[in-house]
């Protein structure tokens, strides 16, 4: 049994969590962000050990052999993600998770914690700002945009929505919901 305080965001690609998640870690210095273990290449501007650990698929389904990690999904085919188990079990601080809608429910079942389901505005402006985003192919695009449909239908199973229209509000929102979690 752990003891850790947990925090989900969970959100289909391209609705802006993983800048909010960056700003909530700036907001709560206590906090640390659970590094997730990838088969899909690294951005030009992430780092290994920074946003995931980037290994082949070979090396991750070692990893699942092993019972490495605590939930992992193919969340684009081919494109693995877990949570590596050791985070978890380790972990001395609040810890935050950002994690596909499958992984979310997973561990929120097992773990408990407290996960936010962050919404685009639009369907249009989340295909907007992925496409501004300028990291996905053509194929990588059309395949987020096609999963998130499937992504948008989970929304009430969280235990809070909070869209991400203006940045600076959502984040407002994110942090006063984190903060009741905290505190409780
Ligand atoms: P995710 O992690 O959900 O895939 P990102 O954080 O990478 O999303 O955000 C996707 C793109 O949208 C980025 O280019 C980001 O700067 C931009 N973005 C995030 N939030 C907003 C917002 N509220 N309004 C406009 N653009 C945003
Ligand atoms: P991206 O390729 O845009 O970084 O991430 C794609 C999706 O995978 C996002 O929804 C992200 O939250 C999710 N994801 C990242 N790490 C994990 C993880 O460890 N487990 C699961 N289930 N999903 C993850």
């Amino acid at each position: 049994m752990h003891h850790r305080k947990l925090i989900g965001l969970t959100a289909p690609s391209g609705t802006g969590k993983s800048s909010l998640a960056k700003r909530v870690l700036d907001e709560f210095p206590s906090m640390n962000l659970s590094v997730s273990v990838t088969t899909r290449p690294p951005r030009p501007y992430e780092q290994h050990g920074r946003e995931y650990f980037f290994v082949s698929v070979p090396e991750f389904e070692r990893l699942i052999t092993e019972k490495a990690l605590l939930e992992y999904e193919e969340v684009y085919p081919g494109r693995f993600y877990g949570t590596p188990l050791c985070t978890l079990t380790e972990a001395e601080t609040p810890l935050l998770l950002d994690i596909d809608v499958k992984g979310a429910s997973t561990v929120r079942s097992t773990y408990g914690g407290f996960f936010i389901f962050i919404a685009p505005p639009t369907v249009n402006e989340l295909e907007s700002r992925l496409r501004s985003r300028g990291t996905e192919s053509p194929d990588s695009l059309k395949m987020r945009l096609q999963r998130a449909k499937l992504e948008l239908t989970y929304a009430d199973r969280f235990d809070a929505v909070v869209i991400n229209d203006s940045f600076d509000e959502a984040a407002k929102e994110i942090f006063s919901l984190i903060q009741g979690y905290l505190d409780k």
